[in-house]
């Protein structure tokens, strides 16, 4: 559960206490969001190799997938002419991407990181 509210706050897979990204100001934010290079708390290198994050590709895919599958559903008791239904699956596609490739990202590393455990002194 712990892990889970990690991934969601978007927090280093090896302390859970510095970001991933890094944290901009609200409001609408059109572009993709910048990383930390490490994290600030531990120093963890996010980035292990050129083209690591290739494989967060696929993870974001099956993102997109579900949420499509999800508002499909939800949207089939309001909706029956399939025109509408691909405007409303582009439309949520374009506007979750960000968010999937945030969350791709952050699950990716989460996939390959090992935890290392806290020492108490
Ligand atoms: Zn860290």
């Amino acid at each position: 559960m712990r892990k889970l509210i990690s991934i969601l706050k978007g927090k280093c897979s090896k302390c859970e206490e510095g970001d991933i990204f890094v944290k901009e100001s609200s409001g609408l934010k059109f572009g993709l969001p910048k990383m930390n290079e490490k994290c600030p708390s531990c120093n963890h290198k996010f980035m292990i190799e050129p083209g690591y994050f290739y494989g967060a590709m696929y993870v974001s895919y099956g993102l997109t997938v579900a949420e499509g599958i999800v508002i499909y559903l939800i949207s089939s008791f309001f909706i029956v002419k399939p025109m509408h239904f691909f405007i409303i699956l582009a439309i949520s596609a374009i506007l979750l991407s960000t968010t999937n490739y945030k969350y791709a990202r952050i699950l990716w590393i989460y996939l390959f990181t090992k935890k290392t455990k806290k020492v108490y002194s």
